[in-house]
């Protein structure tokens, strides 16, 4: 079992790894509105740590279960989470340590998974694990708690998306997706509320974070 967080070859600006991964996160960033942003590190999770393992496991029983229940097919999105962070993780070569402060959500999931939220009921479609396509919907949760850094942190993550189930108004007292269904997927409309598509589940194994993209706007 390796002990390193990150695979740290995944930061090497040339490769065709971290060239797709940067224009993918470039291309998904749709809002106009929002200053456009400048990739600085990508950072691949090694799920093979203590940390790690447990998830990873606990997510590929759970896309097994669904693929079988399915009948095969493509069960998986990979699609964008901001997160709060409290320290500089990503920011540099040097700075690849998990910190134990309380507020930072971002070494909370590295070392154990998502965990459901709700923002205090304020959530549109329940408590579940909030992604998007749109990478600039996701720079609205990528918050540094204490200003403490000019970069901002959104991982890329595996979702088990399963069947989807499409709504186009908020629902906030969801608390899991229509019997059949394994997320849901909020398509903007033309006279709806909010602009920028949202996936939701409500499983911590349904959610891997895979990639730390750390980027400026
Ligand atoms: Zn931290």
């Amino acid at each position: 079992m390796s002990n390193d967080l990150f695979i740290t070859s995944s930061n090497i600006k040339s490769s065709a790894f971290y060239q797709s991964v940067k224009n993918d996160f470039v291309n998904a960033w749709k809002d106009t509105n929002k200053p456009h942003p400048t990739v600085h590190n990508i950072w691949y999770i090694n799920q093979s740590t203590s940390y790690g393992q447990p998830r990873f496991q606990a997510y590929v029983n759970y896309e097994q279960q669904i693929r079988n229940q399915l009948g095969g097919g493509n069960v998986i999105q990979q699609l964008y989470r901001g997160v709060k962070r409290a320290c500089n993780i990503g920011d540099s070569n040097g700075q690849l340590q998990l910190c134990n402060l309380w507020n930072c959500d971002l070494c909370h999931i590295l070392k154990t998974s998502y965990v459901l939220r709700n923002s205090g009921g304020a959530a549109n479609f329940g408590t579940g694990i909030y992604t998007s396509s749109h990478s600039s919907k996701s720079h609205d949760y990528a918050i540094n708690v204490n200003n403490q850094s000019r970069y901002h942190v959104i991982l890329l993550s595996h979702i088990v998306v399963g069947n989807t189930y499409k709504v186009y108004n908020p629902a906030p007292g969801t608390s899991s997706p229509p019997w059949g269904c394994h997320s849901l997927e909020y398509v903007p409309s033309y006279n709806g509320q909010m602009k920028h598509p949202e996936t939701v589940v409500y499983r911590t194994d349904a959610a891997l974070p895979s990639v730390m993209i750390v980027y400026s706007t």
